[in-house]
């Protein structure tokens, strides 16, 4: 279903149907965001999905007595990690060696995506069979293999459904989420070669026919290419976590594995994996454990892939890391329980962020590995409710990293524009007039002229002048009372 074009919006480019193609950065997520509000089975599939999700959520870690002590913990690693990233990256790299791995580190997404090529076209094949994983997502591994004509197979169910649509993930765990089972069946029936034409659009059905259809790649695929969930320090180990069992296939049966993982994702000792192998299956699908818990360390002979290579990917990591007030955002362990309970996600969905990680953690994420400029609308693409703080496994204050990057922004701004902006003299103004006692006392007294412009609703509606028209286009200001504070206290108190 394609959105109608909203009046005064700019149009979407049509190379980008549900994308937001060229725009500015700061224009992005709002017409984006326009666009898929008007799309009403967009919203239906959206409401439907994530209210399901979240109450499987809310029950199971209901369950767990110590839930807020599993968060505290998983917080605590996390920010322990961080803290000495570097001594835990060189330990690691150590032990996968050790182990029979060979290990590459990649800047950013072009010398991954070569790292990879160069890997996968030594193995003369053209094709891959790919674990479901944000990091590949991330790097555009599957566009860059293509270009050198390498066909890479999504094995996910919900991927799977995506890539044969021609489409673009829209949640991070559940990437076709904005799809309803009429649409899958749609395009199984469009682009699988030998499904059934009687296939019927029931779950059993729908995962029946990609069961059939990916059974026969998975047993001839030579590469399997990985993202990984956790990697541990200390054994050199390497973990993914999936409900569908294809993610272990991919891990399992081809000969040479490929992971692409993020240098955040490590974490000190296999002990600690405990937490969050907790923490992440009651967050994300609302499961009590994991269906399929992958574990490898290098190469074991005579089982599995006998040829294994890491690469270890910053591509912007580690700017991050450096920024003290952003760098939580490494933290997230994509199990997606924020987006679920965002109400701008649920009502936007995926695809309106324009970028790979949807959803706050996306809002908080993509602006500072993409730099901000590229993605300067998303920390503004929140209601700063703070519901996905109360459900984050391990404790990202999301709001106020948003805050801080909308800080960042606007200095930025500043810093690129001599001429400050209306928004900018407007808080300049009121930080002037709320910086002095009396100013502020005769700006209260001189505010009571607004009450005439509120006599009809009570409240302000538009008032058509510069930063005060866009803030009233969406909402009321308040009448101002008869009496101020102040002059109540004057009064009650007899004080002046
Ligand atoms: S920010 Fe927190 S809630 Fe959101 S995906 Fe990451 S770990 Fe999950």
């Amino acid at each position: 279903m394609s959105a109608p074009v909203m009046l005064g919006m700019p149009a979407l480019p049509p190379t980008s149907p549900r994308g937001v193609g060229n725009l500015r950065g700061d224009e992005k997520f709002p017409v984006a965001a326009r666009h898929a509000l008007a799309d009403t089975q967009l919203r239906r599939n959206l409401g439907k999905a994530t209210g399901t999700i979240r109450a499987k959520r809310a029950q199971v870690v209901s369950e767990v007595p110590d839930w807020e002590e599993l968060r505290e913990a998983g917080r605590q690693l996390k920010v322990h990690t961080m803290a000495r990233l570097p001594e835990y990256l060189a330990q690691f790299e150590g032990a996968v060696t050790a182990r029979g791995g060979v290990v590459h580190w990649a800047r950013d997404a072009a010398e991954a995506n070569a790292i990879v090529l160069d890997l996968v076209q030594a193995k003369s094949v053209d094709e891959v069979v790919k674990v479901k994983s944000m990091a590949t997502q991330e790097i555009g591994l599957n566009e860059a293999l293509e270009a050198g004509g390498i066909a890479a197979l999504e094995t996910d169910l919900a991927e799977l459904i995506v890539q044969l649509g021609h489409d673009r993930p829209s949640h991070i765990l559940v990437p076709a989420i904005h799809r309803n089972r009429a649409e899958i069946r749609e395009i199984f029936l469009a682009e699988m070669e030998d499904v059934d034409a009687g296939l019927t659009d029931e779950p059993a059905a729908l995962a029946g026919a990609a069961r059939q259809h990916l059974r026969r790649k998975f047993l001839s695929a030579k590469v399997g290419i990985s993202g990984a969930n956790f990697g541990v320090a200390e054994t050199g180990t390497l973990s993914v976590v999936e409900s569908e069992g294809n993610g272990r296939m991919c891990l399992t049966l081809p000969e040479t594995l490929i992971t692409i993982m993020g240098i955040e994702k490590l974490v000190p000792r296999w002990q600690d994996l405990e937490v969050f192998l907790q923490l992440l299956p009651r967050s994300s699908t609302g499961e009590r454990m994991n269906p399929y818990t992958s574990m490898w360390t290098g190469v074991t002979p005579g089982d599995g892939p006998q040829e294994f290579h890491l690469i270890l990917l910053d591509n912007g990591r580690t700017a991050v890391l450096a920024d003290a007030g952003g760098r939580d955002a490494l933290n997230c362990i994509r199990c997606s329980a924020c987006l679920n309970v965002c109400p701008v996600y649920e009502r936007t969905g995926g695809h309106a962020y324009g970028s790979v990680y949807p959803g706050p953690i996306g809002a908080i994420l993509s602006p500072q590995l993409t730099g901000i400029e590229d993605n300067a609308s998303l920390p503004y693409a929140s209601s700063l409710c703070g519901a996905c703080y109360d459900v984050c496994p391990v404790k990202i204050d999301i709001p106020s990293i948003l805050v801080h990057l909308r800080a960042r922004h606007t200095e930025a701004h500043a810093a690129a524009h001599r001429v400050p902006s209306a928004e900018a003299t407007a808080m300049a103004a009121a930080a002037w007039v709320m910086g002095n006692p009396t100013r502020w006392t005769l700006a209260l007294r001189g505010g009571r002229l607004g009450r005439a412009l509120g006599r009809k609703r009570g409240v302000i509606g538009e008032v058509p002048l510069p930063v005060v028209k866009e803030w009233t286009d969406a909402r009321d200001f308040a009448r101002p009372p008869k009496q101020t504070f102040r002059d109540w206290w004057a009064t009650e108190r007899g004080r002046t």
